[in-house]
């Protein structure tokens, strides 16, 4: 029936020689692939210094130890790590969860979080559990490419809430949750990045969390509150996390990602306890379980290794890097370009002059052999253009300073035009 065809086809590129495009579930025509995914291939060459990419830097792991202990879980309980698990996650590591939550001030039981393979899994059953299409999610502009992608895959409206270097405004929430109600729209969630935001590099203020608990509660709108980089603060500072200030109306995500191994897939979902059932639902008709190996592994680092220790080593690291990044855009960026200053996390967002237009300029920013994410991927809406994600986590100090000469040369010839 041609009202079930996507309005749009999946995917640019060969989509008309495809013989299914009649199939496709409508849902579909959100499917888009991202222009930071698009952008990995160039990227990954050599010669081109990717400040694109939000990589992790695994160097620091103690791969010696950790390839010792993988052997001696196979060896002594590879008939329990190799088998299928419960949908809701390893008790053990439910509960380990639950202590390195505490660090950020949240108080929860381990039968109320469900493990995740990752927290993108997370966000996936997030948005399938509660928005049907044409639902609205408020997310900060810009926002996580990943979220943007879940939202779209379940036809959810987004609605952008503008940042300053505070983090989320409350007062333009409040605004928009207002425009929504007059509208009739119905809005699901916030979805929010409070700490070392992807890709603005802000934290939200600790004086507004309250503040932006009470507008959701005043206009009934669940909390999302996803933070993967909050144990990164480079002064090894953390902010109460939202959910332990309103733990009945926030939905936590964690995830081992950035803390420990992205390649493991082990992330997290704290719900409040009545969403907890429907979400292991969710979970089981995804994955049935979540790797009962990888979430050993990742036990088995906990019990055994200075985890804390490692997440202070990660942070240094980017510290390193983001004083990097930082000292080059402040001696090589041209006059009107402006930046964030992060205190944690893996990115820098850049606004560059009127007339700039970011995602026209990443192909002669590739042939001047340095790539970054152009703003508009990181919004649901098309606007960004004046806006870019610059990653320091993965290159070394010296590869991010070269880039970022390279990167202000394009951007002087660009301005000349
Ligand atoms: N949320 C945010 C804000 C992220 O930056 C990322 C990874 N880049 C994720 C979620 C997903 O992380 P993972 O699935 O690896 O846990």
């Amino acid at each position: 029936m041609s009202e079930k065809r996507p309005a749009r086809q999946p995917q640019s590129g060969h989509h008309n020689l495809d013989p299914h495009l009649p199939r496709y579930a409508a849902r579909t025509a959100g499917m888009t692939a991202s222009e930071i995914r698009a952008l990995f291939a160039v990227a990954s060459r050599p010669e081109v210094v990717s400040l694109a990419g939000g990589m992790p830097n695994l160097a620091a792991l103690p791969l010696d130890s950790l390839s010792s202990q993988m052997a001696e879980l196979i060896a002594n309980d590879g008939l329990v790590a190799l088998q299928y698990g419960s949908a809701h996650g390893v008790p053990a590591l439910r509960e380990q969860i639950c202590e390195v939550m505490a660090l950020e001030d949240i108080s929860a039981h381990p039968d109320d979080v469900v493990v995740t393979v990752g927290s993108q899994m997370g966000l996936d059953m997030v948005t399938r559990l509660f928005c049907d299409p044409g639902d609205v999610v408020i997310a900060e502009g810009p926002s996580y490419v990943g979220a943007l992608g879940s939202f779209a895959a379940y036809q959810a409206e987004v609605v952008h809430v503008a940042m300053d270097d505070q983090g989320l405004v409350p007062e333009g929430l409040r605004e928009a949750l207002g425009q929504c109600r007059k509208h009739g729209k119905r809005v699901k969630f916030l979805y929010t990045i409070p700490n070392f935001h992807n890709p603005a590099g802000v934290t939200l203020a600790v004086e507004r969390r309250a503040e932006i608990l009470e507008i959701c509660r005043e206009h009934d709108v669940l909390v999302v509150e996803d933070n993967p980089y909050g144990l990164l603060g480079f002064d090894g500072q953390t902010y109460p996390a939202l959910r332990s200030m309103d733990p009945d109306n926030v939905v936590y995500l964690g995830s081992f990602s950035k803390t420990f191994a992205s390649g493991l897939r082990v992330g997290w979902v704290l719900a409040p306890h009545a969403v907890r059932e429907k979400l292991v639902l969710a979970a089981e008709s995804a994955t049935l379980c979540p790797p009962t190996l990888n979430q050993l592994v990742v036990s088995r680092y906990l019990a055994t290794h200075d985890w804390k220790g490692q997440i202070k080593t990660f942070g240094e690291n980017y510290r390193e890097r983001r004083d990097a990044i930082l000292s080059a855009l402040e001696q090589h960026m041209p006059p009107g370009c402006s930046w964030t200053h992060p205190d944690g996390g893996f990115y820098v967002w850049v606004t560059v002059p009127e007339g700039v237009d970011t995602k026209a300029m990443l192909p002669r920013a590739v042939t001047a052999r340095v790539a970054y994410a152009s703003g508009t991927g990181f919004y649901a809406d098309g606007f960004g253009s004046r806006q870019m994600r610059l990653s320091y986590c993965y290159p070394t100090p010296e590869r991010i300073k070269e880039g970022v000469r390279r990167l202000a040369a394009v951007l002087e010839s660009e301005m000349d035009l």
